[in-house]
């Protein structure tokens, strides 16, 4: 019988202790061979606009092929996560588990889909738990059914039609968490360099800064991303990793596929907390305010809503800075709620430039006796010249076409500004739109040996 058991974000930078979770869930199963893995356990990161998201809104997936009763292993994988969560529990956080028996029905895979753009009410939970009626089961773990909402719509999200990419995260010894993580960058950097285009992300060029390392306490002591699972195992055997390596799992993930942006057609739909992407026209020229956010507003024609690139995004502020008015662009990103000071705002996640405007410069004519720059002589009153006097009425300003700096195309931040799910554009034309045909026999790290489960 196939099974899909989501678990939601039982929180950490970058889902790490629930992917630590779900790595430790697979090590108790290791050895049972009525516990089959139909697909690699799936990182599914959802709507990063959610207001009350723990860090990474992201929900773990195992999908299985077991002979055993799935209840039993939902209530072995609810007895782990009660255990597990009394020792790294954030007191935030709303872990839940799903059981799903079947196939994914069309259904979940809309809610999905939602989840993934657009907040999802309790009572839209509600309505869809019961449709879906015996084929769920579902545990909270502590606090609210929130964290149901994660772990259902991880499931729905199949990743076989639309595209994916793979994280090899590593984990670290007990003795170690809380400790400086001993990767020398040297070797990150060369990774990154040797495993360029099948890996990403990984180190921020502009700064020189590893990007594979997280800075909390957690257990995860790296993360590699890439298209292949053959590209991060081999990345991950590049590193010089000065300390113990706990183990190693491999996720398949929607992360850096831009899968939470809905196309609109019109700001109308631009809802607070929505991920969006959306053509418009510039309306206002960009302006740099205090703390070096870029800030200007778009429109669709009826709609105006500000658009910004924030501080951290570094020098893509300079490129959305030469945006001009009448513009045609295309933005992405999540839609803000308005504060005290500001209205909705899109948050800048990339930038297309489709078609520029011309930069046009209005100038007084020259003095046709002397050649000098003519001065306006006041409100319809024509122009007069400074240096010899001359006032003519029947003289036209000239239109000057100044330089444009930027040109169309895509543009994107610097990669220590990505968030989980944005895709960079080192992945245009990559996009995967199938299963996944085999798995690599290195599925899963453990002390040092590798083991296949499926
Ligand atoms: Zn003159």
């Amino acid at each position: 019988m196939i099974i899909h058991l989501g678990v939601d974000d039982i929180d950490s930078p970058r889902g790490g202790c629930t992917t630590h979770f779900i790595y430790r869930l697979l090590g108790k199963w290791l050895h049972d061979p009525k516990v089959k893995l139909i697909d690699y356990p799936n990182l599914i990161r959802l709507n990063p606009g959610v207001p009350w998201k723990t860090r990474g809104n992201g929900a773990l997936v195992l999908r299985l092929d077991t002979s055993r009763d799935p209840e039993d292993l939902l209530e072995e994988a609810l007895a782990y996560a009660e255990e597990y969560v009394s020792e790294y529990r954030h007191p935030e956080s709303q872990p839940g588990i799903v059981l799903y028996k079947g196939e994914i029905n069309a259904l979940l895979e809309w809610f999905s889909r939602k989840a993934l753009s657009d907040i999802v009410s309790l009572t839209l939970l509600d309505r869809i738990v019961g449709k879906l009626g015996d084929k769920i089961i579902y545990r909270r773990i502590t606090g609210g059914r929130r964290g149901l909402i994660g772990s259902l719509a991880g499931i729905g999200y199949r990743m076989t039609r639309t595209d994916y990419t793979y994280e090899l995260i590593a984990y670290r010894s007990e003795e170690n968490y809380g400790k400086p993580r001993k990767v020398p960058s040297e070797s990150v950097k060369k990774m990154a360099m040797v495993t360029r285009g099948r890996t990403f992300l990984n180190y921020d060029w502009e700064t020189n800064k590893t990007l594979i390392l997280p800075h909390g306490p957690d257990p995860v002591l790296l993360g590699i991303r890439g298209e292949e699972p053959e590209d991060v195992l081999e990345a991950f055997g590049m590193l010089d990793i000065e300390e113990p390596v706990e183990g190693a799992l491999i996720f398949r993930t929607n992360q850096h596929t831009d899968a939470h942006l809905l196309r609109i057609n019109n700001l109308r739909e631009a809802y607070i907390y929505r991920s969006v992407r959306i053509k418009v026209r510039v309306h206002s020229k960009p302006k740099r305010i205090t703390g070096g956010h870029v800030i200007f507003s778009v429109t669709d024609g009826v709609y105006v809503i500000d658009v910004a690139a924030y501080e951290p995004t570094g020098h893509f502020r300079n490129i959305v800075e030469e945006l001009l008015p009448g513009d045609t662009i295309e933005v992405m990103g999540v839609v803000r709620p308005m504060s005290r000071r500001h209205g909705p705002t899109i948050n800048l996640e990339k930038l297309h430039v489709i078609a520029l405007a011309p930069n046009v410069k209005l100038l007084n004519p020259l003095c046709p006796r002397c050649g000098s720059r003519l001065k306006s002589a006041g409100k319809n009153k024509g122009f007069k010249c400074p240096k010899c006097g001359l006032r003519a009425r029947d003289l036209y300003k000239e239109i000057v076409y100044l330089e444009r700096k930027i040109s169309p195309g895509w543009y994107e931040p610097p990669p220590r500004a990505f968030k989980h799910l944005m895709k960079p554009l080192e992945r245009f034309g990559k996009e995967k739109k199938g299963f996944p045909e085999r798995y690599i026999p290195t599925n899963f790290y453990l002390k040092g040996k590798s083991y296949f489960i499926a």
